[in-house]
C-alpha cells in the first residue's frame, strides 16, 4: 500500500524551499520506494543524491532530482510523523483517562494511539500490545531505543485484567526479547489503589529493577478519575494514608537502587509526596530527570531553577497587585516559596483553582481550565494589575487552554492581562518585570 507525507511546513532557504515545496504537498516516493514515516524518511534521504516524486495539491506529481551533502536536512516538516496512520491502542484499560475525557472537546484528545514509532521519537509510552513479529523486527534493525513502555504491572494475568487485552500478559517476554537486542526503556506505571500497588506493586519494581540498566527508568503515577466515569471501572483516588505507604516503599526502593547501582531507578510523581504531606525528594534524587516530560521531578525541577537565581528588582512605582494561580495541589509549595517574595508596591496572592471541569479529584495544574480559572478570579475578590497562570495549562506552543478558550478570550473575561509562566525563571521574570 502506497502512503504519503503531508508537508506542513518549508524551512526558509532550505533545499525543499529553493525547489519551490509547498505545505500541503505530498511526499509520493523516495527513489521510487514509498515512505511510511519519518523514521524510514531519515533513512532514505542519507545519501548524496536522491530523487523525490512529489503530488501537488492541484494533483500533478514532479520529480525532484537532489543533490546535497550526505546528511544535509531537505528542510520540511511533516503534517504527521507517520505517513501511513497513527496506530490506534488494542487495549480498554480500567483507568484510561480519553475514556473520561469530557464530551465535545478537540477530536485529538480522544485518540488513543500506541504507536511504537511516536514512543522512539517522541517520548510517548506504548503498551506494547498492538506490536508484532514485524514491527518488533524493525525496532531491532532500526535501533529505536530508548523506547518508553507502559508496563502497569508485571503480574501477567493482572495486567491482561488491567489492560482489558489477553496479548497484554506477555510483557516481561516482550521487555527482555528487546533488551537482548540492545534497545533501552523508560517505563511507567499507572497505580491504581488496590489493584498494582502494595505487593504487586513490589513484585513489579523487583521484576524491572532486574532488568536495569537496559530498564533505565520506572516511573509511578496515581490513577487520575475525572467526574466523566459513567461505565467505567469503579477506582478510587489516592487517600493521603494510601499515598504515604506509597511513598514509603519507593523511598526503600530508592535507597536500595541508589547503593546497587548508584541511580534511584523508581521515580514517583509529586501528587503522591504533596497528597502524603511528605517532602519532594532532593534534586540529586532525580538523576537528571529521565521523566520529567512525564511530569516525575517537576515540583523538585521547578524549586532547584528557582533556587538559582534571585528576585533583582528596585520594584514598582505604583501599587500592582498579581495573582499567581495554580492547581489545588501546587499550591503546598507555591504559596510558601512566593509568600517571602518582596518586591516594592507588589503584592502577590497564590490562588489555587480547583477544577469544576474534570471534577474535584483531579488537582494538577495542567488540567485547568480557562471557564474554571475564570469562576474561581471571580470569587476571590478584585484590584489585580494582572493574572499569572501556569504555561502547563496551555496546548503546546499555542495559548489555547483544554476547553479551547484562548488566552485573549480569558484576558477579556477577567479584564487585566493575563500572562503564562512555563518555568520558575519565567514566573520570576514576570513578577519583577511585570508589565
Ligand atoms: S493504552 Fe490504555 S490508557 Fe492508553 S489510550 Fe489505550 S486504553 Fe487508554
Amino acid at each position: 500500500m502506497a502512503y504519503s507525507g503531508i508537508v506542513a511546513r518549508v524551512i526558509p532557504d532550505s533545499i525543499s524551499a529553493q525547489l519551490g515545496l509547498e505545505p500541503g504537498d505530498r511526499l509520493i516516493t523516495v527513489d521510487g520506494e514509498s515512505i511510511i514515516d519519518i523514521i524510514d524518511l531519515s533513512f532514505a534521504l542519507a545519501d548524496e543524491s536522491v530523487e523525490l516524486v512529489i503530488e501537488k495539491k492541484n494533483g500533478e506529481q514532479e520529480i525532484l532530482e537532489i543533490d546535497k551533502e550526505y546528511d544535509e536536512d531537505l528542510g520540511i516538516e511533516f503534517e504527521s510523523a507517520v505517513f501511513d496512520g497513527v496506530r490506534r491502542c488494542a487495549n480498554k484499560c480500567i483507568f484510561c483517562f480519553v475514556d473520561q475525557m469530557a464530551p465535545g472537546m478537540r477530536e485529538s484528545l480522544y485518540v488513543k494511539d500506541d504507536d511504537y514509532r511516536l514512543s522512539f521519537l517522541y517520548g510517548n509510552f506504548v503498551t506494547l500490545t498492538n506490536s508484532g513479529p514485524q514491527d518488533f523486527n524493525r525496532i531491532r534493525r532500526l535501533h529505536l531505543s530508548p523506547l518508553y513502555v507502559s508496563v502497569h504491572t508485571t503480574n501477567s494475568s493482572l495486567r491482561e485484567k488491567m489492560l482489558n487485552n489477553k496479548s497484554a500478559g506477555k510483557i516481561m517476554e516482550q521487555l527482555s526479547a528487546l533488551i537482548a537486542s540492545g534497545i533501552e526503556m523508560h517505563t511507567q506505571i499507572v497505580l491504581c489503589p488496590g489493584i498494582n500497588d502494595g505487593d504487586e506493586l513490589e513484585r513489579t519494581i523487583t521484576d524491572l529493577y532486574s532488568l536495569h540498566p537496559s530498564i533505565i527508568s520506572m516511573a509511578i503515577v496515581p490513577v487520575g478519575l475525572s467526574r466523566y466515569r459513567e461505565n467505567c471501572y469503579s477506582l478510587e483516588v489516592f487517600t493521603p494514608e494510601k499515598a504515604l505507604s506509597v511513598v514509603t516503599a519507593v523511598n526503600k526502593w530508592q535507597q536500595k537502587c541508589r547503593k546497587t547501582s548508584g541511580t534511584s531507578f523508581v521515580y514517583l510523581s509529586d501528587e503522591f509526596y504533596l497528597a502524603a504531606n511528605q517532602p519532594i525528594p532532593e534534586y540529586d534524587m532525580y538523576d537528571g530527570f529521565p521523566q520529567l516530560e512525564n511530569g516525575i521531578g517537576l515540583v523538585r525541577n521547578f524549586l532547584h531553577e528557582w533556587q538559582q537565581e534571585s528576585i533583582v528588582t528596585t520594584g514598582y512605582q505604583t501599587p500592582h497587585h498579581l495573582a499567581v494561580l495554580c492547581g489545588i495541589s501546587a499550591q503546598k509549595f507555591l504559596e510558601p516559596l512566593l509568600d517571602v517574595v518582596k518586591i516594592h508596591n507588589l503584592t502577590i496572592s497564590v490562588i489555587p483553582v480547583k477544577n469544576e471541569f474534570f471534577g474535584k479529584d483531579i488537582t494538577v495544574s495542567g488540567l485547568l481550565t480557562g471557564q474554571d480559572i475564570i469562576s474561581t478570579l471571580s470569587q476571590s475578590g478584585e484590584g489585580r494589575t494582572g493574572v499569572i497562570i501556569p504555561g502547563t495549562a496551555l496546548r503546546k506552543g499555542e495559548g489555547v487552554f483544554l476547553d479551547n478558550m484562548t488566552l485573549d478570550e480569558l484576558e477579556g473575561y477577567v479584564g487585566v492581562p493575563v500572562r503564562a509562566a512555563y518555568s520558575a525563571d519565567g514566573l520570576r521574570e514576570l513578577l519583577q518585570t511585570w508589565r
